[in-house]
């Protein structure tokens, strides 16, 4: 298959690549006020940085006008330039800023939230790449890493790592393969942008190893990565005295410790991975943020924080390049204190604080604003019941109410960006919106504990769930106080179509057995067989008595539970597990109690749980009769009476967490309008852009990749 690419990428070369020397970086600039110290130095001053140069307009060719905004958006001075402007600090972000500042570029990075890392600092950090990647090659060889600080043994044979990017680009693209919901969510994978995905992906990964990010061994692939070959691993830091980037290793402080205590380093405590890297290793997507971060300061990057990129500026609405972006301070405080949340590190920083300002960018915009799923508004237009607005996204607190919010994707919808790829959120729903393990918090995907700035905004890591067998010492009720669903089954989720595949996977047959693009894959006895949907979700988010015009919403959901099942389940519901305060977690002495209690504290809880204490008694009446005749649980689970007072309410959340589909972009991650023209000088990437539905970090790490290559090949 052709090729349309950039092959020269994958030497991690550039065919204009210029010595550092060259670089076309004005030295009356603001970004060559200094490179970056090491970490941990002083923020740096930065003479001149309102004195914004106002060249831009002129240069552009957009008509002089006064005032810092004229009629046609585009402004006559500008308040900050740069050869680069991304708008986003996360995983696609990062490695587009590092590989345009490779090429001699200056690079603003432009990030909503107080500390770098978006989505990724808080993520499994499980990465798949593939294609005959460096990792698949080092497993192959049996080889350790550069510092020898892997000790164990691949589990995966020769054949299971052996890649090429021909067997990649088909994977990805293969029509064949179902996950267990019996839909087919290769399927629909954009084929140009996945062959420039496959080509690009060895070099992504020599990227993120080269600027810091140790990988463990691979195990498995990522939902909707590949079927038949081991392309996955977690980034990893061994822990020592010290956290010392360049040393690879951490601190205890820094890792935090599993169940008691996270850091400002990571807001999840990184958890122990020496069965696939070695003794005192800890993993999580910290490791990975935390490295490009550290690598990305070195190099000279800048980094503006509290600055919510409003506006893409282009010379006309529909009409020319994309010259810069309009942007807005967004400072986070602490609900407590009041104390402005402030980044992790300083160096590199660009500290301002005028309410709006403009960036100009010579060469083009990096939109790696991640998702949408922070906005009911536009995640509805998948899925109309999660306009409600009590059901957050993953990372909620750790990016702030404005994180994930669409906002890049909007701004490139009002300069003309197509859109592409939006039904892929339903294809891959187990991972889209779900309901998790995880009650008494609003940020229920993820298990943040106290050390992390945020936390206070959560003022509770949730209650924990060993799996769904824990459910059975609950009730499960809507807004109304009704029971909704089967309690056991309402977690269930479909599996994922990944590595090693199999029956439960995706495909007939496991591993390497797999035959890609037969059609035997989805033959109708096969689709009948992967057909086993639970609806727990949609069940939760179907309409109530409650629900009323015009937005019918479906309101939020409660576990209600007794102070036997705390004993009998062993659950710690004490702080940081759950709060009091939050309004995610009540206690009372009666049911009415409980309801009235939930009514007045719950943010989102808009009428009375009326019928709570009919629903408790009926429970409690089934189960002295061994039947549960709404939902028949008697099949699946003991049932428990719930009679014991303090009685408790915890919240059960529906999650939105990874959405996929975005701005429309090409094989160069630049982005095209309704035409499938390029937009000159705007690229996207990640999940803010419609390349693909692989999940997470690998696609949005190779599309930061080729947006990176080909910002430097802008004239
Ligand atoms: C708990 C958890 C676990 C996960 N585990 C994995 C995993 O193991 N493997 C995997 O592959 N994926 C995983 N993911 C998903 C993965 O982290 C994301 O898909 C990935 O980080 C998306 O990258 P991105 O660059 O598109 O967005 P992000 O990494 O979220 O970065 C977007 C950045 O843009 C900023 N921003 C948003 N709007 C603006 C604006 N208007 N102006 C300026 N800045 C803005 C945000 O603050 C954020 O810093 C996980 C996610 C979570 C929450």
């Amino acid at each position: 298959m052709a090729s349309k690419s950039d092959n020269e990428t994958r030497t991690g070369k550039l065919q204009n690549q210029k010595p550092q020397d060259q670089l076309s970086v004005s030295r009356r600039n603001f970004l060559e006020a200094g490179a970056a110290a090491g970490v941990g130095a002083a923020a740096l001053s930065i003479p001149g940085a309102a004195a914004a140069q106002s060249r831009a307009a002129a240069q552009s060719g957009a008509a002089a006008q006064s005032g810092a905004a004229a009629q046609s958006g585009v402004p006559t001075q500008w308040d900050y330039e740069a050869d680069v402007v991304v708008c986003g600090g996360g995983a696609s972000g990062l490695v587009c800023a590092i590989r345009a500042r490779d090429a001699g570029l200056s690079v603003l990075v432009v990030e909503g939230n107080f500390d770098a890392g978006g989505k990724m600092l808080h993520s499994g950090g499980q990465t798949s790449m593939g294609g005959g990647d460096p990792l698949q090659l080092r497993d192959i060889a049996g080889a350790s890493d550069p510092k020898g600080y892997i000790t164990v043994a691949s589990t995966h044979s020769r054949e299971e790592l052996t890649d090429d990017i021909e067997r990649l680009f088909t994977e990805w693209t293969d029509w064949s393969v179902l996950d267990p919901h019996a839909q087919a969510p290769y399927r629909y994978n954009p084929r140009g942008i996945q062959r420039a995905m496959a080509e690009n992906a060895p070099a992504a990964r020599k990227l993120l190893m080269d600027n810091y990010v140790q990988f463990a061994r691979i195990r498995g692939s990522n939902p909707n990565s590949g079927i038949s070959r081991a392309r996955q691993a977690g980034p990893f830091l061994k822990l020592a005295a010290v956290t010392d980037i360049k040393a690879g290793t951490i601190s205890r402080e820094d890792a935090g410790t599993p169940g008691v205590r996270a850091s400002h380093f990571a807001p999840i405590p990184l958890g122990p991975v020496a069965d696939v890297a070695g003794p005192d290793t800890v993993g999580g997507g910290a490791c990975m943020a935390r490295c490009l971060e550290f690598s990305a300061r070195e190099k000279g990057i800048r980094f503006m924080f509290n600055r919510h990129m409003d506006e893409l500026i282009r010379e006309q609405q529909f009409a020319g390049r994309v010259l810069g972006v309009r942007a807005s301070y967004s400072p986070r405080r602490d609900p407590d204190t009041g104390a402005q949340l402030t980044s992790l590190w300083k160096n590199g920083n660009v500290e301002e604080t005028r309410q709006t300002i403009t960036v100009r960018a010579r060469k083009g915009v990096m939109v790696a604003t991640g998702g949408h799923a922070n906005n009911p508004q536009f995640r509805s237009m998948f899925y109309p019941a999660m306009n409600e607005p009590a059901f957050p996204a993953s990372t909620w607190a750790v990016l702030g109410p404005r994180g994930l919010d669409a906002s890049g994707i909007i701004a490139g919808m009002k300069v003309g960006a197509n859109l592409s790829g939006m039904q892929q959120n339903l294809g891959l729903s187990h991972l889209t919106y779900l309901i998790p393990q995880r009650l008494a918090t609003r940020d229920a995907y993820s298990g943040e504990l106290p050390g992390h700035p945020t936390f206070s905004l959560r003022k509770s890591s949730g209650i924990p769930m060993l799996g769904t067998g824990d459910f059975e010492h609950l009730i499960a009720v809507n807004q109304v106080g009704k029971r909704f669903f089967n309690e056991i089954n309402l977690t269930k989720r479909a599996g994922l179509s990944l590595f090693p595949g199999g029956p439960a996977g995706g495909t007939p047959k496991a591993g390497l057995q797999h035959v890609p693009l037969d059609w035997r894959n989805c033959d109708p006895a096969f689709v009948r067989t992967m057909y086993q949907r639970h609806d727990g979700v949609h069940a939760a988010l179907a309409m109530n008595e409650g629900s009323v015009a015009p937005n019918y919403y479906s309101g939020p959901l409660w576990a209600i539970f007794d102070s036997a099942a705390v004993a009998r389940a062993k659950w710690n519901i004490e702080p940081p597990f759950t709060s009091l305060e939050n309004g995610y977690f009540f206690k009372a002495d009666t049911i009415e109690e409980l309801a009235a209690k939930i009514k007045k504290g719950h943010e989102f809880q808009r009428v009375p749980l009326k019928y709570l204490a009919e629903t408790v008694a009926k429970w409690n009446t089934g189960v002295g009769a061994g039947r549960d005749p709404e939902f028949e649980r008697h099949a699946d689970a003991p049932m428990h009476p719930i009679n014991r007072p303090p009685f408790y309410a915890a919240s059960i959340m529906v999650v939105w967490h990874d959405s996929y589909g975005g701005l429309s972009v090409n094989e160069k991650s630049q982005v095209v309008d309704l035409t499938g023209a390029v937009i000159p000088g705007l690229y996207c990437g990640g999940e803010a852009s419609g390349s693909g539905n692989q999940h997470g970090l690998a696609r949005a790490h190779i599309n930061g990749f080729i947006a990176g290559t080909n910002l430097a090949k802008e004239a």
